[in-house]
């Protein structure tokens, strides 16, 4: 137990009170998570895992079983009374980056990660919390992680708790205490790899990726002995160095796709989140990211499949080796990652019962694939893309638009989706009942072009895309038509390979995760700061929750003493559009929220008018008075886009979802000291902002600090001219 506990666990008495008054028995087959708490802690093993149905008041894994389908057969909330749902327990988190991880639910404790790959435990009959561990990560690690210090949960195996870290390690801790048992750095502590991913275990092995294919490093997979720690196999997904030789005989045929010295900057392929396994056919499924640089025409000039990029692979999950692989996006250049979420089931074709793969990925196709062989069996658009027509099924290869290969073309393009995917990690989930897949799609679409030249950035991404938007040149629009940005959640027939139904987002931004259960729910949040629950079959809503919180997280679902619960982590890049923060310890309200039928807690009111340090919450745009000359600001304009833009924002203004701060409210502008003790000498490390001073010189971060003060006035003049009558 560690001091700072107690102040974590906020539910309120009277809660408490309320739950241990519940009386509601035990339904007939449904064996309460609590009732088996005698095996001890976290006491998962292969059979609890394969035998899931069983035992559907526990939740064992981040996606609930190895097939990873997300989906409950737990039916006592349902279609009749989920209207009656109320929050039975919650508790304030302590990070205030975005939280991403699905909570294990186990003989009694919920598991759940949150930002900087922490650790929480609570028991799940009172709410308290039981224990946490803190991997204590240099925050200058934060810089690696290209979209946030986030964690998307545990493995429980064997009275262990299994955690990827952020800075590269993998650290088994006590299901029952939270000390660590063995830990292991998994990869090369001097390049920018970073873990945000879930690791599973199968046939007593962790197996474990990785992220960086924005930065400069070489994708691979890794298993360790569950006990031990100790390494029993690495598989890589892209060829490396020839000199080194290859580590697996499919990297020489993997060689042949590729051109150049690609593997000088890793060539990327990271596989970061998506992983199934089959224990039927004893294959584990995972999916590979984008390559490094995104750019193709300067990762592999002339082109070339550049595989095992953007593929889902078949391995076998004792050995790592090589069974098969589907490649999504050949010779990706959109960073067009297919290491989303991956699941196995059996669908009903007409023609019989088939063993399937599935994935939703970045790129917008909806991909069915026969488990046992890799042969593809569908794949149409979720989402209107612009990048390809259709994939051609005999060949299985995408059909691309000729202009929206922009690295050719040498013409910038307009192309759907953007970066962030029409779907990215959030979790999917299939409904064995209904039959359909249920995922969150985000619309979106942006400009790619290749820079003139490409410069290798030691400290930062390296895509070798560019567009400057004051270059006179009009972007082609990849198939004469960009989409509107939107966000919504569908229900996908995986066999008849179309949309069933759709709910729109009110708020466009970014995806969610999503649960179905065998009460015709489904369970889904969105940005607005709402959770939801819909009709399976039909998308009707049937109740909702203010969440006073974004939410991405995925649910999970379990029983205590008999009576079912819904569990949702809270907490996202800012807070939702005319949302207050109510969480002293979090800038955007994370929260671990516990909801049962019947439920009668609520969040609190009160809104904090400054926050923990005592800033003011709501700032005003207050920019000093532009002094420099013109020459001074183009030229910091320039090395804005070069080295700051990718975090903060092109012409300074960030991203719908960015979590860099918008740098023209900065009180940074104002002090030139303070300005320059962050962005040269790192003091904000800590913090995720890296120090320039090794490739900037003061001359050039002052020229960037005059350009953000011309962006924030001009700014400060728009919101002026807006508010004129
Ligand atoms: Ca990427």
């Amino acid at each position: 137990m560690r001091a700072h506990l107690l102040s974590l666990a906020v539910a309120a008495p009277a809660l408490l009170l309320g739950l241990a008054g519940c009386t509601n028995p035990p339904s007939g087959s449904m064996e309460s998570a609590a009732t088996v708490n005698q095996m001890g802690a976290a006491a998962v093993t292969a059979q609890r895992l394969i035998n899931a149905d069983n035992e559907p008041g526990s939740w064992l894994a981040a996606g609930r079983d190895y097939r990873e389908q997300r989906f409950s057969p737990l039916d006592q909330i349902n279609d009749t009374n989920v209207s009656k749902l109320g929050l039975a327990w919650y508790a304030d988190v302590d990070t205030e980056r975005g939280q991403e991880s699905t909570p294990v639910v186990v003989d009694g404790v919920m598991y759940l990660t949150t930002a900087w790959s922490m650790v929480k435990a609570y028991d799940i009959r009172t709410g308290s919390l039981l224990w946490a561990y803190d991997p204590k990560i240099d925050r200058a690690k934060g810089a690696d992680a290209c979209c946030d210090v986030v964690n998307r949960g545990v493995a429980a195996w064997n009275g262990k708790i299994y955690v990827g870290v952020l800075d590269g390690r993998l650290i088994a801790l006590d299901g029952k205490t939270g000390k660590v048992v063995w830990e292991k750095q998994t990869t090369d502590t001097s390049l920018p790899y970073t873990i945000t991913g879930v690791p599973r275990v199968v046939k007593g092995k962790v197996i474990i990726g990785n992220g960086g294919a924005e930065y400069r490093v070489r994708g691979y997979i890794t298993a360790y002995d569950a006990e031990t720690g100790e390494q029993a196999w690495r598989w890589y997904s892209v060829p490396g160095d020839p000199a080194n030789g290859d580590e697996q005989p499919e990297l020489a045929e993997a060689r042949k796709t590729w051109n150049g010295e690609f593997w000088k900057l890793g060539g990327g392929g990271t596989l970061w989140d998506g992983m199934a396994y089959d224990p039927d056919l004893d294959t584990i499924y995972v999916g590979t990211g984008n390559g490094t640089p995104w750019n193709q025409k300067y990762r592999s000039p002339g082109g070339g499949d550049n595989l095992f990029l953007s593929s889902i692979v078949a391995l076998d999950p004792n050995t790592g080796k090589y069974k098969w692989h589907y490649q999504t996006t050949p010779g990706e250049t959109w960073d067009y990652t297919a290491t989303q979420p991956i699941m196995v089931a059996d669908l009903n074709y007409p023609e019989g019962k088939r063993r399937v793969v599935m994935q939703a990925p970045k790129n917008g196709f909806f991909y069915v694939l026969d488990a046992k062989t890799g042969k593809l069996l569908s794949a149409e658009k979720f989402a209107p893309l612009t990048w390809a027509t259709h994939v051609d099924m005999k060949t299985g290869r995408p059909v691309e638009v000729p202009e929206a290969r922009f690295d050719i073309t040498g013409k910038p393009a307009i192309v759907a989706p953007a970066a962030l995917g029409m779907h990215n990690w959030h979790p999917i989930s299939f409904s064995p009942e209904t039959g359909y897949v249920y995922l969150s799609v985000h619309v979106s679409s942006s400009t790619y072009a290749s820079p003139d030249k490409f410069e290798v950035n030691l400290k930062g991404w390296n895509t070798g895309i560019g567009f400057n938007a004051a270059s006179g040149v009009t972007p082609v629009i990849a198939t004469g038509k960009a989409p509107t940005t939107e966000g919504y959640l569908i229900a996908w027939d995986p066999i008849a390979a179309k949309e069933v139904w759709r709910v729109q987002n009110t708020d466009p931004r970014g995806g969610t995760g999503v649960m179905a259960t065998s009460g015709n729910l489904v369970f889904s949040g969105n940005h607005a700061g709402e959770f939801s629950a819909y009709d399976a079959r039909t998308g009707k809503k049937l109740w909702g929750a203010s969440t006073q919180a974004k939410v991405v997280a995925a649910p999970a679902t379990f029983t205590v003493d008999g009576q079912q619960q819904v569990a949702i982590l809270v907490g996202a890049r800012g807070l939702p559009v005319g949302q207050k923060r109510t969480v002293p310890s979090s800038a955007n309200n994370s929260r671990i929220l516990v909801y049962r039928i019947g439920g009668a807690a609520t969040l609190p009111t009160d809104m904090p008018t400054t926050t923990a340090s005592g800033a003011p919450v709501q700032v005003k745009i207050d920019p000093p008075l532009l002094t420099a000359s013109n020459e001074t600001v183009a030229s910091g304009e320039m090395l804005f886009g070069a080295n700051c833009a990718v975090c903060h924002g092109a012409q300074s203004v960030p991203a719908a979802g960015s979590i860099a701060p918008d740098l023209r409210y900065s009180a940074l502008l104002n002090a030139r000291g303070g300005w320059n003790g962050a962005v040269r000498e790192g003091d904000r490390a800590q913090r995720g902002m890296p120090g320039f001073k090794a490739t900037l010189t003061e001359e050039q971060t002052d020229a960037i600090l005059a350009y953000v003060i011309k962006r924030a006035n001009d700014e400060k003049a728009a919101q002026e001219a807006a508010a004129r009558p």
